[in-house]
């Protein structure tokens, strides 16, 4: 093992040294890939040498996510503490179902889960698991409204119309997991928003009475604490009072953005959250944890063990259920997702984790700033959003997109809101100084001057 760690430094030096001088990989066209790289398996083993080489050229043509030209994705940096308590956790190679063999580990999941329980507000009844991911979380939160409200289905299925709400700016999941959970695809009622994507209150009203007189079963709304493209922030109070009414089951789903409940200063964008049924956060997002990191915790536990529990003789051998995780978890072996968050989380404190959220609002609202002032520019996104939506002259954001990253530029996405297409670029990567922001919108007009992207376009 020794010797492999040593060749791991060595690999790793190599990435290092490739997100600083070749922050964008040149991009292997997917016809060319299998002649380019040495990916083939074969009856005899390959030499310590031609490993090394092949193993290299391989992480030369790999997107780099943690240099201060990625701004492609809701995730990207690299914060060395949580890194290592990532590869902690390969090393250590726990499964976190029972206490048995995961023993202390089980102790800093809980430690956290019950750490967020407290910090939205949640009663002393909460409790929550790590999921492989925020689509998962969703998962498990409409899975456990399922059975609430239709404690039957876990045994005998659905023979009724359960029906479930969410907002037209919503991720996708949620619908993927309607599917998932035997209610259907078609039961998913697309909520309009208002035109900064918040979901309106006042059609998620009129929706679930419609269905209900239709005879209909709602029983799950889902709100989202940072939407997928524009970064808005649904309003949890006013969404909390029609699920009281309807008693459907509110699910926050704060995949992006649910940890500015780290904020003292921006918590307020996730006001009334106290009230949802359950919550989910990505820390392999904004709190920049490798991926993945997902956390959902809900106000009852008793829901958990409802919906995931199994008795299995063979497993469950040793402790009480609270320390035997694998009876609240959607998987049955699972990854140690915990203590990379741990690392981070001890090492910099909660105001540390404050800052890590602050910094990327502060990047936004220089990047709008910098597009306000910029006449060449057109600004979509609003404030308290780390979004930031915009085109560059009348080229289009595909084309400039697409174009950045042949190049090598920059890796920057683009999204649509309503019938605008716009460039994303997001400020969720823990490495980006004020200078980065400044250096993508010169990259972008030094680029866009030097080609003929403008004569070419639309
Ligand atoms: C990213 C995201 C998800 C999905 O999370 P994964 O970890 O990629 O599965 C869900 N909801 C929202 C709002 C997201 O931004």
């Amino acid at each position: 093992m020794l010797k492999d760690l040593q060749l791991f430094n060595e690999l790793v030096e190599v990435l290092i040294s490739e997100e600083q001088n070749n922050p964008v990989a040149t991009p292997i066209n997917t016809t060319e890939l299998f002649d380019t790289l040495n990916l083939q398996l074969n009856d005899d083993p390959i030499v310590d040498k031609d490993f090394k080489k092949t193993v290299t050229d391989i992480i030369k043509s790999t997107p780099k996510t943690a240099s201060t030209s990625f701004f492609n994705q809701l995730f990207g940096g690299r914060i060395s503490r949580a890194t290592l308590g990532d590869l902690l956790a390969v090393m250590l190679n726990n499964s976190m179902y029972t206490y048995k063999v995961a023993g202390p580990q089980v102790g800093i999941e809980k430690v956290i889960l019950h750490k967020i329980c407290e910090m939205i507000n949640y009663p002393k009844s909460a409790d929550g698991t790590f999921a492989p991911g925020g689509s998962m979380s969703n998962y498990m939160a409409v899975l456990m409204a399922r059975d609430k409200y239709n404690p039957a289905a876990r045994n005998k299925g659905i023979s009724n119309t359960m029906t479930l709400y969410t907002s037209e700016e919503s991720h996708y999941s949620i619908t993927k997991n309607a599917s998932f959970i035997g209610v259907g695809r078609d039961q998913v009622r697309t909520i309009k928003t208002n035109d900064r994507g918040e979901m309106l209150a006042e059609d998620l009203d009129t929706q679930i009475s419609k269905d209900i007189e239709n005879g209909l079963q709602p029983f799950f709304v889902n709100a989202t604490a940072g939407t997928t493209v524009l970064g808005a922030f649904d309003d949890v109070e006013k969404i909390s009072i029609i699920c009281r009414k309807h008693d459907v089951w509110l699910h926050l789903d704060g995949a992006y953005c649910g940890a500015v409940i780290f904020s003292t200063q921006y918590k307020s964008l996730v006001k009334g959250i106290e009230h949802s049924d359950s919550f989910s956060v990505n820390a392999h997002k904004m709190l920049g944890t490798p991926l993945s990191c997902s956390i959902i915790v809900t106000k009852n536990k008793n829901n958990l063990y409802q919906s995931f529990s199994n008795e299995a003789e063979y497993l469950y051998q040793t402790n009480d259920d609270d320390f035997n995780l694998g009876k609240t978890s959607l998987q049955c072996g699972r990854r140690n997702d915990a203590l990379k968050l741990w690392t981070l989380w001890k090492s910099v404190g909660n105001i540390g984790l404050e800052s890590i959220v602050n910094h990327q609002f502060k990047l936004a609202a220089l990047a709008r700033k910098y597009i306000n002032n910029h006449a060449d520019y057109t600004l979509y996104s609003f404030e308290n959003s780390i979004s930031v939506c915009f085109n560059y002259k009348t080229i289009s954001a595909k084309t400039l997109c697409t174009s950045l990253y042949e190049d090598s530029k920059l890796m920057v996405g683009f999204g649509k809101f309503r019938n605008q297409d716009f460039v994303r670029m997001v400020t969720i990567n823990t490495l980006l100084q004020e200078a980065d922001i400044l250096n993508f919108f010169k990259t972008i007009e030094s680029f866009t001057s030097s080609t003929d992207l403008l004569t070419h376009n639309r």
